[in-house]
């Protein structure tokens, strides 16, 4: 099959659908592979790097999209590329249909073959091509809210390890999933006095396990999440209710008794955040001050470390892209239930229960 992969084109996405090692795989496998030029430069891989792994270079997206079989981005199409699609070629890549009409109607109108990286599933009930991008917004969370701890960014002026003889930085993180973990677990390693609230018993009882108590876990509820939020000078914010626009778990009355400083990273902002003075801020201006307790809420932070998020994405979307090349989507999505899963638009129709109802076609 030959794999098609254009350069992204949405404002400040430097993110790439497949690395020079991942079209050496596919190459590996019989197939060929046409990348953009400059597709991956923003992130150190050159050209030159894609044809020393076998791949050709067209001079333009046009050129990929009129000649691949199966198009492999990062980002939902837009506008311009859903209508250089073609009747049958694939398209394997982030969508987010559900609040998107616009794009939901070109890719029907295309008569392409939309597989969306955010439902595939896997055996576990997880959602493996998201998860990558939380493990990353999740550590990154630490890494951001660290930075916002300093004075110069408004904060407390606290060092998250402390030094000894000086008590650590005290965590809290509200939500113990993928972001939630990878937040707690970076926050250990850097030394800081960890403690992560969930609504799930089952939930706070593996990550007791795992951390050996080194993690206090709370069940979360407003007592304790209030109390927690006292005492923080960090915290983050990492529930999910598939679906849903996230729950507001800490009020503004919560944040008017927080410590002058504190730093609150509010990773669950692309759903509607978790804090109820959170909204939505950019890697150009991350952070501002309500209460003089400093917010940070970037919708995108994987964006903000895309080498290491392309090389993570890659990483789990390439098996799924490999089947789907060599098998073809019909064979592919017959043999594969959980990337059928992933099926949300084939020719012309709508195929994802939950996109059909939210914009009213038919399933
Ligand atoms: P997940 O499903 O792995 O984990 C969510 C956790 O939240 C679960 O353990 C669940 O039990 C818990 N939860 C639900 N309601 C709760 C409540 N009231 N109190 C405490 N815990 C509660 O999800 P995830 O992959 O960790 O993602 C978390 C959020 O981060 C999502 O909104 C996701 O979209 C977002 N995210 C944002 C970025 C970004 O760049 N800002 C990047 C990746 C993920």
């Amino acid at each position: 099959m030959l794999i098609g992969v254009p350069k992204e084109i949405k404002n400040h996405e430097y993110r790439v659908g497949l690395t020079p090692s991942g079209a050496r795989e596919m190459i590996a496998h019989g197939h060929k592979v046409l990348v953009e030029t400059q597709a991956g430069l923003a992130i150190g891989f050159t050209d030159e790097q894609y044809i020393a792994a076998g791949a050709s270079i067209a001079p333009s997206a046009k050129a990929v999209f009129d000649q691949a079989e199966m198009i492999i981005k990062v980002k939902e199409p837009q506008p311009v590329e859903c209508r250089m699609l073609r009747p049958g070629q694939i398209l394997f890549t982030y969508l987010h249909l559900a609040p998107d009409p616009e794009q939901t109607r070109l890719l029907i109108e295309s008569g392409a073959i939309a597989v969306a990286y955010e439902t595939v599933t896997d055996e576990r009930g997880g959602l493996p091509l998201l998860a990558p991008m939380s493990e990353v917004a999740g550590r990154m969370a630490i890494q951001a809210g660290a930075h916002a701890l300093e004075k110069a960014q408004g904060g407390r002026g606290v060092l998250l390890g402390g030094v000894p003889g000086v008590a650590p930085a005290k965590v809290v993180v509200i939500g113990g999933g993928v972001v939630g973990l990878n937040a707690a677990r970076m926050a250990m390693g850097m030394g800081a006095d960890v403690t992560i609230l969930d609504k799930s018993l089952n939930r706070l009882k593996e990550i007791d396990m795992v951390f050996e108590g080194r993690i206090k876990t709370l069940v979360s509820n407003t007592s304790n999440i209030e109390e927690q939020c006292e005492a923080a000078d960090l915290v983050v914010g990492a529930v999910l209710v598939p679906g849903a626009l996230a729950p507001k778990l800490v009020t503004r009355s919560m944040l008017k008794k927080m410590q002058a400083g504190a730093v609150l990273v509010d990773v669950a902002i692309d759903q509607g955040g978790c804090f109820e003075t959170s909204h939505a801020t950019t890697h150009q201006e991350p952070i501002y001050v309500v209460d003089g307790v400093v917010h940070y809420c970037v919708a995108n932070m994987p964006g903000g470390v895309a080498r290491t998020s392309t090389l993570a994405l890659s990483n789990a979307t390439l098996p799924f892209a490999l089947e789907l090349a060599n098998k073809g989507w019909a064979g592919a999505l017959l043999d594969n239930v959980h990337l059928r899963n992933g099926l949300n638009i084939c020719r012309g129709k709508v195929t994802y229960e939950a996109v059909a109802k939210d914009l009213g076609y038919q399933y």
